[in-house]
């Protein structure tokens, strides 16, 4: 909450708001809480301050919003291309052409 010092760990991390984690642990290096996702990814924790008007955490829940929909996206992706590795057969051309030309 105060002003701490950031490890190089935490300071590499993103922020987020406390109401994205599943639970918070706090760093052994610099005693930052740290959020833990749903699906184990770990952020800093930042408070979200009074100050922060609604018009502020509608563009910050649609940053969200969009980086979740790209990481969907990106995950579909790689699922459809596990299941379907070759996706780019070639198309085969009318490349023989008729020997009776003449
Ligand atoms: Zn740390």
């Amino acid at each position: 909450m105060s002003t701490t010092t950031l490890c190089a760990f935490c300071e590499s991390l993103p922020e987020r708001s406390a109401l994205h984690a599943a639970k918070i642990v706090r760093c052994p290096l610099c005693k930052t809480d740290l959020g833990v996702s749903p699906a184990g990814d770990k952020f800093r924790v930042v408070a979200v301050t009074p100050a922060v008007s609604h018009r502020g955490r509608n563009i910050a829940a649609a940053i969200g919003f969009a980086a979740s929909m790209v990481l969907g996206a990106i995950v579909m992706m790689m699922a459809a291309g596990a299941q379907n590795p070759v996706a780019n057969t070639p198309s085969k051309d009318i490349a023989s052409p008729a020997p009776s030309a003449k």
